[in-house]
């Protein structure tokens, strides 16, 4: 600490650029502070740094991080309660660009697996940034010795230090957690892919904020159709269930149908105590598809749903740089495949209507022979017979499906009630002829040529940026994702990014499978973890999942095949 006095008095009303003399190691009282890198000026990223300490100081025992789930529960609760006690404790917006300001990661509704704080018996690191505050572009000493002196040894005392008073928090936290992990676990089992408690609450804030809605009518599971789920930590809850197969939920506009999907797609993580989802599970490879027209698409085989279209273009590995409505979902839907996902979760809302149906009467109109599209519902019972593809379909505005649909479910005023008997009869007319994919659907390797997926910018220096979950510059591309919902937090994306660089430069992926060097790389953060794809430590990183991770690089222009080698 008094080496750090010591180079702050030296370097006090200096120009900005001095406090690169900061970097390096200071033993506060309790916890050794680490400045790993100093911004060049007040505006720039701020300067990385991080605390160690003796987890024996925090009180929390063993048994709160004794398995890779408990830690990583434990970590975000640590990680929760640092961002807050910085709230109470600093107040933001001071000076200019973001000196002044402490930063952690931002932490959202779900839990997840990330490079912030990290914790074994021993040892407890907790990283974050600090803006180092500016008077001007002179070194302002006075405020930094505020910040560092004073405000962050009270940040650190009262987050982490004897937090035994809390230790009934803590462990609810961690046993929530765990309870979802152990619920998740049972989906396959039961052959389900998706659970809903009794006394969930599904809606949300707004379509920007994820917190949950107040007074939302919370799901009233009917005894009809509620079946029992054992939890790890707490008695059994009943709810209702998504079996494998085809799953519709249908219903009138705003009764929550959409609602009701997009929990389904985020149970794929864990949720924090008090969310509402808490006991919401998915299938965790599940993928929510969404048309998204205007996509780049390298290279898929999308002649299960498109072929002979007017220009002769090759559809057995299409290839566009502004895919239509239709072409982007069935490449989204080919994709998902390869990158082994089992579960397709589909809203009418955000989908072409010409990939998901084609009327008796449109039928009639146009002949086969001039329609290039074969709708999913010619399409899904192979899915699920031939490639075991469960679905789960909101389709409010159209029967097609009645006959193909091994349940339905109807929202009403936000409430499922079983509705699979009264659609099989209204159905039962119906025959939908589907002719056999089974040849063109086999995975045929897609190879990348890996050495265009570079992250060198115009400076010649890699840049690697993300921007929400719905942007992430690459080099000199910007890849546009509003479609992947399940990217749920900037610091996924930023990882994505990481990783894509590091794919990149390992050679020993190149003629390999897309999916499996994609998947071998992300297999290789999980084992060595996430100082190994940055340059240096970096507290802003979470754990994607390998579908979303895929699907970042599928939607790159930078993407270049290996023509297929028959
Ligand atoms: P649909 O897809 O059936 O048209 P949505 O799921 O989009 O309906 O829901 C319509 C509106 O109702 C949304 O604004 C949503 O936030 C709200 N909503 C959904 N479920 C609930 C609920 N359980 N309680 C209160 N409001 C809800
Ligand atoms: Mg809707």
């Amino acid at each position: 600490m008094q080496k750090l006095a010591n180079l702050l008095t030296r370097v006090e009303g200096q120009g900005y650029k001095a406090y690169q003399r900061l970097q390096g190691d200071f033993q506060f009282d309790g916890f050794r502070l680490f400045i790993d890198h100093v911004q060049g000026d007040p505006f720039a990223e701020s300067s990385r740094c991080r605390i160690v300490l003796a987890t024996q100081l925090t009180a929390l025992p063993d048994h709160l991080f004794n398995n890779p789930i408990r830690r990583i529960a434990i970590e975000d609760y640590l990680g929760r309660r640092f961002a807050a006690a910085i709230d109470a404790t600093v107040e933001g917006n001071r000076g200019s660009g973001r000196s002044g300001d402490f930063e952690i990661a931002n932490y959202g509704q779900q839990v997840l697996d990330r490079s912030t704080v990290s914790i074994d018996s021993s040892r407890l690191e907790v990283r974050f940034q600090i803006g180092l505050p500016a008077d001007n572009r002179r070194i302002d000493a006075g405020q930094a010795r505020a910040m560092l002196f004073e405000e962050l040894p009270a940040v650190v005392e009262s987050a982490l230090i004897r937090i035994d008073r809390d230790l009934d928090t803590a462990e609810r936290h961690v046993n929530c957690i765990e309870d979802q992990h152990f619920l998740r676990a049972q989906l396959e089992t039961r052959n389900l892919i998706a659970f809903i408690a009794d006394g969930s609450n599904l809606a949300r804030q707004s379509g920007v904020d994820d917190r949950p809605l107040q007074n939302a009518i919370r799901i009233k599971v009917p005894d009809s159709i509620a079946i029992e789920m054992p939890l790890k930590h707490h008695p059994p809850v009943t709810g209702v269930a998504f079996p494998v197969g085809i799953n519709l939920i249908v219903g009138g506009g705003f009764h929550g149908k959409s609602t009701l999907l997009r929990a389904i797609e985020q149970g794929v993580y864990d949720h924090i105590p008090g969310d509402g989802r808490e006991l919401v599970v998915s299938e965790s490879s599940c993928f929510k598809l969404h048309a998204e027209d205007g996509r780049a698409i390298s290279g898929v085989d999308i002649r299960p749903f498109i072929q002979n279209l007017p220009d002769a273009r090759d559809c057995s590995f299409f290839t566009t740089t502004n895919a239509s409505g239709s072409s982007s979902q069935a490449a989204s839907i080919v994709e998902a495949l390869s990158a082994g996902v089992h579960t397709l979760l589909i809203d009418e809302d955000t989908s072409a209507s010409n990939f998901l149906i084609r009327d008796q009467r449109m039928q009639s109109l146009v002949p086969k022979d001039k329609e290039p599209i074969t709708p999913l519902s010619q399409r899904i019972c192979q899915l699920r017979d031939q490639y075991a593809i469960s679905v789960v379909m909101v389709m409010g505005g159209s029967g097609d499906y009645f006959s193909l649909a091994d349940r339905v479910v109807m929202m009403d005023s936000y409430q499922p009630v079983d509705m699979t008997q009264k659609a099989h009869e209204l159905a039962q007319s119906d025959v939908i002829a589907e002719s056999d994919i089974a040849e063109i659907l086999q995975r045929s390797a897609r190879i990348p040529i890996i050495n265009c997926l570079s992250a060198t910018g115009s400076s010649g220096k890699p840049k690697i940026k993300a921007f929400g979950t719905r942007l992430l510059q690459f080099g000199q591309e910007e890849v546009p994702l509003q479609a992947l919902d399940q990217l749920v937090d900037t610091a996924q994306l930023l990882s994505i990014g990481y990783l894509i660089e590091k794919y990149h430069q390992d050679n020993s992926l190149q003629e390999t499978d897309m999916v499996v060097g994609l998947g071998r790389v992300l297999a290789q953060l999980q084992q060595r973890g996430f100082d190994t794809i940055t340059p240096y430590p970096m507290g802003k990183l979470a754990l994607p999942r390998l579908q979303e991770l895929v699907a970042v690089v599928n939607r790159m222009r930078l993407l270049k095949l290996e023509p297929v080698k028959i």
